[in-house]
């Protein structure tokens, strides 16, 4: 008989989950996270924290942000329990990066604020280094680049003092990637030193990123480091460079099987030939990279592919072509907005059950009289923030009477809407539109015959437009129309058909039969130097203009 113990299974199980996370193999990672906490016993509340821990870690980087979070809180809660700092921050690290990856930026500043706190009171420098990492990245999400900056760096300077190799690249890499959002707000801005600047700053944080990787071992960190100093280089007008990283990060991720990072990879290299104005080359890339993609999957990489196709099609002046792939990304575009809305709400659902549980937990130990009065007090708001978390959901996506987008979702989507349009350099008209003396119908006729006018309206200005175009209702009648790809006059003469056919419709159930109505409509068209705000500005003055000279009209803005 053997007279040294072997291991416990379950603690050689955890240890070869940590491992597979330092290599950055998260698939074995969380295989074996899952293995331990199945075995572990309900008594050792240490080892199933750090198995739900590293589960949460695991999923968050396979890119499986909700059931990150749900596993997140529940790590959180254990380590609680268990008085263990270090481990809460752990935890709230990799929260915030799944909240980040939901959209949901405030919740994610919200965790890595509370990720420095408990590091701080934990003493470990390391985690304080992740912290302030995260802070960072949050910043960034939220278009705070100035911020964003100031604690990654803070974030880089623990890293090199007290942190280890992992900590120091993980903040090289941010700061790169932060470098390179503020060269680009400095070039639009036109200042070209500046942006100058920001470049070379990313291109050295990336290139030492690199060096700490290639020493590190850890291939999947090389893989990113290239990336990112292909990306760097790219900027710098380094094209040559750029191709020969973007190649060598290609071939090392296709055999590592690190599979996103090489499909990513054969995007950069199409992206670069149609920097250097072969689209032909760019298509014939594309195209047999969409080939490769999951068709049913709507993944970033293929709404990329899908954009990258509209725009060199459209140079090559093959519209059919482009015209099909600019429908099939405004398509999933918007299925991915209505789903992360859908992904959020289910979060932040969860989260109110999930502290009703804890609440009540406590509640146990209180006396029985004040417990029931506290408990209808909790059912009470439990009801509330549930309503309004379902009012939220329902508020994300579409207006109930009508069934078209509401205000919010294009007011989300618009800023991209635009961006891309401008650096494809395709043409995009804003519309809105008002029902002439609408009062007059519910006056006349009953707030419900209203509805249903409106409802049917919709249903006419659906008919009348394509699928990529977004048709929202922003006011009680009044009413939002996005075209992308059509010129200004092209929108005057889709606006004038609506017009036409709002004269001419015939109401329909419900509705008194010689009730003729009118809209009228003023029109933008999208400017170099435009904003969302600007674009729809000008859309509101032009239509206040068809109101002033009689209504029923069009006026173009
Ligand atoms: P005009 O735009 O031509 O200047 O006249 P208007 O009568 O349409 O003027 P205004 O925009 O001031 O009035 C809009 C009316 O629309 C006010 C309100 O009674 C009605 N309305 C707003 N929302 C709804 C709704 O959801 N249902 C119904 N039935 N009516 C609505
Ligand atoms: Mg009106
Ligand atoms: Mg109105």
């Amino acid at each position: 008989m053997s007279k040294t113990r072997d291991p416990h299974p379950i603690e050689v199980l955890l240890q070869q989950a940590l491992d597979a996370v330092r290599r950055g193999h998260h698939r074995e990672g969380l295989q074996r996270a899952e293995q331990a906490l199945a075995l572990l016993p309900a008594a050792d509340e240490a080892g199933r924290a750090l198995a739900t821990r590293l589960i949460t870690l695991n999923l968050w980087r396979l890119g499986q942000p909700e059931r990150a979070v749900h596993t997140g809180q529940r790590a959180l809660a254990l380590y609680r329990q268990l008085g263990d700092a270090a481990g809460e921050a752990e935890t709230l690290v990799s929260l915030c990066m799944a909240y980040v990856a939901l959209g949901l930026y405030r919740d994610a500043l919200d965790a890595a604020v509370r990720a420095l706190a408990a590091a701080r009171e934990s003493g470990d420098r390391r985690i304080e280094s992740w912290a302030l990492n995260r802070i960072g990245v949050a910043y960034e999400a939220l278009a705070d680049a100035e911020l964003a900056a100031r604690y990654l760096h803070e974030a880089l300077t623990l890293a090199r003092s007290h942190g280890g190799e992992e900590e120091q690249f993980a903040a090289l890499c941010n700061l790169a990637s932060n470098a390179l959002v503020a060269a680009t707000g400095h070039r639009d801005g036109g200042r070209l030193a500046a942006a100058g600047a920001a470049i070379s700053a990313a291109r050295n944080h990336a290139t030492e990123a690199l060096a700490l990787a290639r020493r590190s071992g850890n291939v999947h960190r090389e893989v990113l480091a290239l990336s990112n100093l292909a990306e760097a280089l790219v900027e710098d007008g380094d094209n040559g460079g750029a191709a020969a990283l973007i190649t060598e990060y290609g071939e090392l991720a296709e055999r590592q099987g690190f599979r996103p990072l090489e499909l990513a990879a054969r995007l950069d290299h199409a992206s670069l030939r149609q920097r250097e104005g072969d689209h032909a080359g760019a298509v014939a890339q594309l195209d047999a990279l969409l080939r490769e993609l999951p068709a049913e999957a709507n993944t970033e990489i293929r709404r990329k592919v899908e954009q990258a196709l509209y725009v060199s099609n459209k140079t090559l002046a093959r519209p059919a072509q482009a015209l099909a792939h600019h429908e099939v990304h405004a398509r999933l575009e918007r299925e991915h907005l209505v789903q992360r809305a859908d992904a959020q709400a289910r979060v932040l659902l969860e989260r109110l059950e999930f502290e009703k549980a804890k609440r009540e937990l406590a509640l146990a130990r209180d006396d029985a009289q004040a417990q029931r009065a506290r408990a209808i007090e909790l059912e009470i708001e439990q009801h509330r923030l549930r309503a309004r978390a379902e009012a939220m959901a329902r508020a994300a996506h579409e207006d109930p009477l009508t069934g078209l987008h509401n205000r919010r979702l294009i007011e989300d989507m618009l800023p991209a809407v635009l961006r891309a349009a401008l650096s494809a350099a395709t043409p995009l008209a804003l519309v809105m539109l008002d029902v002439d003396h609408f009062k007059r119908v519910n006056d006349g006729h009953g707030h419900a015959v209203g509805d249903r006018v409106l409802a049917s309206l919709a249903q006419l200005l659906r008919q009348h437009t394509r699928s990529s175009d977004l048709l929202a209702r922003v006011g009680g009648e009044e009413f939002l129309l996005v075209l992308p790809g059509a010129t200004i006059e092209q929108a005057a003469d889709k606006c004038a058909q609506l017009r036409a056919a709002v004269e001419r419709h015939r109401w329909g159930e419900g509705v008194p039969p010689d009730l003729v109505l009118t809209i009228s409509l003023g029109v933008s068209a999208l400017a170099p130097q435009d904003d969302s705000g600007l674009l729809m500005a000008r859309a509101d003055a032009a239509l206040y203009g068809a109101k002033r000279d009689g209504r029923n009209r069009v006026v173009v803005g």
